[in-house]
């Protein structure tokens, strides 16, 4: 096989970039696929939609000559041969599954710009070293079934039986909906890859502001944000809001309001990158002349540093027990979610900022809010991040958008990374 690293050259990959028109009409087109009359997409796994969605893609990896196969679990594999294939490949990939009226390039990028990556090499005769994968995920969003059951089998993190075993909100067994797409879940193979993964590299659209406000190409992620979300509820005594002084109130609805003053104050405290977010509160009985007797309080905080995670979430429950005391009311804390950070590999941080350099993509270094399947990933193997910009920071709306060549850019720095990293 001809050999056409150019190592004096420092670039593998520069005979040819990738294609924004390419690229937008493969995005496009799969944007067609499940479209609603609201303007976004709806695709959720093992509908109609998802099925030709993933007949699109299959479609595109063959086209470009990747080997194509199915997990037992949903996920599609595409390979591309490298030189040894006894060597765990090289990974990239994201998800198709939406949330609903979303936009078409959240997960969607990751997958149609890795198949563009994989013309780039082709069309620049690239042999590597190592094979090179690229990956749909199956079910990121999770709208239908639990989040995550793709790239949590894939990283061994769930059985194959539990995630087969689920059901959906509608009582439809997992199982029974993937054969109705016409596979044959018996014959797929094991989606568990553990130590058979050289490395995972995923390209996205930020979901953020930053990158478009500086004016960059390119964001090379850090660490995802690691997650604690609990729900608070006070309960105090309903009374009549003229009959009640003051000072015999145990109002809790006064005790959710503080609760919102307190993540906001608490968090901007700690300063970036830590976040905090109350974004649901209910009140009972919600009367305008009546104290309120219950209240239930949302609280979602977020840092991509494990440490000042755990101490500001603390720190958090410590106020709202206080909270509970000044304003005479019983409170009890749910925990509903705890994720820790999940940091990215350094080694393949400092890969892709050399590639952002040799394509002359401006970028900087960010961490995601958002959690993506890289967080599964990590468990099993080397990963990083490429973001491009999300124009005003929309995602999970309609309104999601990148500019073309800035996902061309993307998928540059891609690219390159897949080649240094299989060499
Ligand atoms: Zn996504």
């Amino acid at each position: 096989m001809r050999d056409t690293f150019k190592p004096k050259t420092g670039s593998v990959a520069s005979q040819m970039r990738s294609s924004a028109d390419r690229i937008k009409g493969d995005l496009e087109t799969l944007g067609e696929i499940g479209k609603t009359e609201a303007g976004g997409v709806s695709r959720f796994i093992f509908t109609d939609e998802d099925f030709e969605a993933r007949r699109f893609i299959t479609g595109l990896m063959q086209s470009v000559g990747l080997r194509t196969v199915s997990d037992k679990v949903g996920n599609i594999i595409g390979r591309r041969p490298g030189r040894n294939e006894d060597l765990p490949p090289v990974m990239t990939g994201s998800h198709i599954d939406t949330v609903p009226n979303a936009g078409i390039f959240d997960g969607c990028v990751g997958v149609v710009g890795a198949i563009e990556a994989m013309r780039v090499l082709n069309a620049n005769g690239v042999t590597s070293n190592r094979p090179i994968e690229v990956v749909v995920f199956n079910n990121e969003e999770g709208v239908r079934f639990e989040p995550l059951a793709g790239s949590k089998a894939m990283a061994c993190q769930a059985s194959v039986d539990s995630i087969l075993n689920s059901r959906d909100r509608d009582g439809a067994l997992f199982r029974e909906a993937f054969e109705r797409g016409g596979q044959r879940i018996d014959g797929l193979p094991s989606p568990c890859r553990r130590g058979r993964v050289r490395a995972f590299v995923e390209l996205h659209i930020e979901q953020g502001p930053i990158l478009e406000k500086k004016g960059l190409d390119i964001g090379i992620v850090g660490a995802i944000f690691g997650i604690r979300q609990f729900l608070t509820s006070f309960r105090g005594v309903a009374g009549h809001a003229g009959g009640t002084p003051m000072s015999m109130r145990k109002d809790a609805v006064l005790a959710a309001a503080k609760t919102v003053v307190a993540v906001d104050e608490i968090t901007k405290r700690y300063g970036p990158p830590a976040v905090g977010t109350v974004g649901s509160v209910r009140v009972y009985p919600g009367v305008v002349n009546v104290i309120g007797e219950q209240s239930e309080v949302s609280v979602d905080v977020r840092d991509s540093d494990g440490s000042r995670l755990r101490s500001r979430s603390g720190e958090v429950k410590r106020r709202i027990k206080a909270i509970a005391r000044a304003t005479s009311t019983e409170f009890e804390i749910v925990d509903r979610l705890e994720i820790d950070p999940t940091a990215m590999s350094r080694r393949i941080s400092r890969v892709i900022e050399v590639c952002a350099k040799r394509v002359g993509a401006r970028y900087t270094h960010l961490d995601s809010g958002p959690y993506h399947d890289t967080m599964m990933m990590a468990k099993i193997t080397k990963c990083g991040m490429i973001f491009v910009p999300s124009r005003d920071g929309a995602s999970h709306s309609r309104k999601e958008f990148t500019e073309w060549r800035q996902i061309a850019k993307g998928v540059d720095v891609l690219s390159e990374t897949l080649v240094a990293l299989s060499k």
